[in-house]
């Protein structure tokens, strides 16, 4: 594990230039807090690019977040048709299956009304609560994909920048936003935009990486979870029980669901193995199909290994996924 921990081995204090995404120099995004310790740096695994980013963490309130974040101009060379494809395929495949415990989430909070769902992709989420009761939105990127949710799920879908959508204040019983939280600039820009546009009693219900997670700590700067530079921040449950608390949510659930991004770090440790070996690796943004037998040890470790260990991490609350529901204050 020498590899994978190499940049988080020196934990140095930051310069004052560090957190320069629209807050005063030097000062924590999440809190406010000026002592900031450089986490790790490490570069874009996923594309296998060779510029490094540096993460910082707040020490206050264990926020982090990405120093000198690219331009929101620059960040079509990140976001590239691999990535793309990656969600999609991600988030389409049986919607059913793979969104059944986020609807009985929903249904246990409310039962039907209006439902924005930020960052909606290709409608993966709202096809499967398309029922009578509910009236869909969505907030979407990318004008062709937000072209397939409309037909997908007959939502209203805004395209831009969640921030500058046209909703009106208290307009929404539920917002929904899967893996969305770690690509904003600003979350307490952007969280106070959910705030104003639920109604009161309405529910935010999010899901983003947990950088306070045993997988973080063991893989480091290897860890699925970092998606550098895409990602900007990341959550610990104290760094986001703080922000939301802040902004006047009441906590209703905050877990660790049992998932895993094992194998998807281990992949990223692979290829920093063999590039050191002199060899060149397969990036995860350009998959190879995989042969019978890669199938069947995967599978089987799954079964045995990342599974069980998944599900622990889940029962101690230091599973890599937070999953959370937060209510707005009635009065
Ligand atoms: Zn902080």
């Amino acid at each position: 594990m020498s590899i994978a921990l190499e940049t988080m081995s020196e934990i140095q204090p930051v310069a004052a230039e560090a957190a320069d995404s629209g807050q005063q120099p030097g000062t924590c995004l999440i809190c406010g807090g000026d002592r900031l310790t450089e986490l790790l740096v490490a570069p874009d695994r996923f594309h296998l690019r060779k510029q490094r980013y540096r993460l910082v963490r707040c020490e206050s309130c264990s926020g982090v977040w990405l120093a000198s974040p690219p331009q929101p101009e620059e960040m079509g060379d990140h976001y590239t048709d691999d990535y793309h494809n990656a969600i999609v395929m991600a988030g389409e495949g049986s919607a059913a299956s793979r969104w059944k415990d986020q609807v009985e989430m929903i249904a246990q909070n409310k039962s039907g009304g209006a439902l924005l769902d930020i960052g909606c992709s290709s409608g993966g989420f709202l096809s499967t609560v398309k029922a009578s009761a509910w009236k869909l939105y969505g907030i979407e990127m990318e004008e062709t994909t937000a072209q397939r949710a409309r037909a997908a799920t007959g939502a209203e879908v805004f395209v831009g920048d969640a921030i500058e959508a046209p909703f009106l204040p208290a307009s929404f019983d539920v917002i929904t936003c899967f893996d969305v939280l770690e690509h904003v600039y600003s979350p307490r820009q952007f969280l106070t935009k959910v705030q104003e546009w639920l109604k009161p009693g309405g529910i935010f219900y999010a899901m983003m990486p947990n950088i306070d997670s045993w997988e973080a700590r063991v893989f480091g700067s290897h860890w699925f979870g970092l998606e550098l530079p895409r990602h900007l921040g990341h959550f610990s449950p104290r760094s986001l029980r703080y922000l939301m608390s802040e902004l006047g949510f009441e906590e209703v659930c905050v877990k660790t669901p049992p998932v895993s991004y094992i194998e998807r770090s281990a992949g990223y440790v692979g290829s920093t193995v063999v590039e050191k070996l002199g060899f060149s690796p397969t990036p995860q943004a350009k998959p190879k199909p995989r042969g019978l037998i890669e199938r069947m040890v995967r599978k089987g470790l799954r079964l045995t290994v990342i599974q069980p260990l998944a599900r622990i991490a889940s029962v101690a609350g230091a599973g890599p996924c937070l999953e959370v529901v937060f209510r707005k204050a009635t009065r």
